[in-house]
């Protein structure tokens, strides 16, 4: 559903191939994508790649300020006997995968800007962004959920003032059956923010993005002790819900297009080190 309503937010500015049906409908396709490899079918891409995402942000912080590239992060957790799949690797995965759009946005200008008289064909770089952009819109959308930033990320553990459930359920309780049972496009869609382009480098963005949505982590669990994820819930906790959905289809919507405006940037120092 973010996917979805994601690129159909996207403004008329962007190629218009972004706004056909088929694309919408492969970047829809495309966002459990990362979910499907975490099959213990294929257990060593389940190992890698699980740890992307979530991140839990006071694990990760004894570490801050955190380090923009996924590496100097592992390096610190490493050094400091602790291993970085048991932290999560969210924001490094959002930050590479982010790239990756743009990098594909550039080439799909270059291929769009062919000279006079030749014909741009353009079609393997506008699949390489419809990819790309389904791609992200995964860790996007689990980014939008509290639970994947936080220690608390299914079932309260520590000291438990109000009372808060630990059982194993909240975190699928509230993302999976409820939201499919209650949660309609129309009602994120109105929740949606209008489009504010991410500004300056990526990482402390989405960074930011992450920590908004952890703030959140205490109302989930009230809202699931006042029976707000069982069958219909209340209506606050669908407000909730849609308000947490139209955060991560607002933020996908203005990933994608920053994607696409930075990559009209000339690359720095292009034969450089
Ligand atoms: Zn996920």
């Amino acid at each position: 559903m973010i996917n979805r309503l994601a690129v159909s937010a996207l403004p008329p500015d962007v190629p218009a191939f972004l706004r056909t049906t088929a694309a919408r409908n492969e970047i829809a396709y495309l966002g459990p994508e990362p979910d499907r490899w975490r099959s213990s079918a294929e257990p060593e891409l389940n190992a890698v790649q699980a740890p992307e995402h979530f991140i839990d942000l006071e694990l990760a912080d004894t570490f801050a300020p955190l380090p923009a590239r996924r590496l100097d992060f592992e390096a610190r957790v490493f050094a400091a006997g602790q291993r970085p799949e048991k932290i999560g690797l969210q924001p490094w995965q959002a930050t590479e995968v982010w790239e990756r759009l743009k990098v594909a946005f550039r080439e799909y200008r270059r291929l769009a800007a062919a000279g006079p008289g030749k014909e741009a064909d353009t079609l393997a770089a506008e699949q390489a962004v419809v990819f790309y952009a389904g791609w992200l819109g995964h860790y996007v959308g689990d980014g939008s959920q509290p639970l994947h930033t936080t220690i608390q990320y299914n079932g309260w553990i520590g000291p438990n003032p109000h009372g808060f459930t630990t059982s194993h359920q909240i975190h699928w309780q509230f993302e999976g059956p409820f939201v499919a049972a209650n949660l309609r496009p129309e009602q994120v869609q109105a929740r949606m923010t209008p489009l504010h382009p991410v500004e300056g480098e990526i990482f402390p963005a989405y960074l930011a993005y992450l920590r908004q949505s952890s703030t959140y982590v205490e109302e989930v669990y009230r809202l699931e002790k006042a029976g707000g994820f069982v069958g219909q819930g209340t209506a606050e906790s669908r407000d909730f819900t849609a308000a947490r959905l139209a955060a991560g289809a607002s933020m996908l919507r203005d990933m994608i297009y920053a994607a696409w405006v930075t990559s009209a940037q000339p690359v720095p120092n292009p034969f450089g080190k």
